[in-house]
């Protein structure tokens, strides 16, 4: 998609802090981050949004929880983190190229905003 902008830090058109990559997965640093440690991870193919996914898809989402995680363990956050996939504007998807925002490194609140 030429006017996604996880697209264009993919195919590296925007500079981004990578934090891990493989043939199908992209993880890297959220540009205003929400805790000590928040990054994204995407699938390096364009996918709107959850409620867009597809049979064929169901692989590439266990990729995603698993980067994720490594990702994770490496900054030494694992097992104590929010994964947050926001669905749609109302639910305050602004980007829409599906990501996993990965939040650690504090205590977190519940209910969500
Ligand atoms: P959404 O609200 O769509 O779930 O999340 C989009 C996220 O992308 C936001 O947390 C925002 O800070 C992050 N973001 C927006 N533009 C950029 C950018 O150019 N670089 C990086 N690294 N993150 C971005
Ligand atoms: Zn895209």
């Amino acid at each position: 998609m030429s006017d996604c902008l996880f697209c264009k830090i993919i195919a590296g058109e925007i500079p981004a802090e990578k934090l891990y990559e493989d043939d199908h997965v992209l993880a890297f640093k959220d540009i205003s981050p929400q805790a000590p440690h928040h990054f994204i991870v995407i699938p390096k193919k364009h996918i709107v949004a959850p409620s867009t996914l597809e049979e064929s898809d169901d692989a590439l989402i266990g990729k995603l929880f698993r980067a994720g995680s490594q990702v994770a363990a490496d900054l030494g956050i694992d097992g104590q983190f929010r994964i947050v996939i926001n669905n749609g504007k109302k639910a305050g998807q602004v980007v829409f190229h599906m990501h996993l925002h990965f939040l650690g490194g504090r205590k977190m609140g519940w209910p969500p905003g």
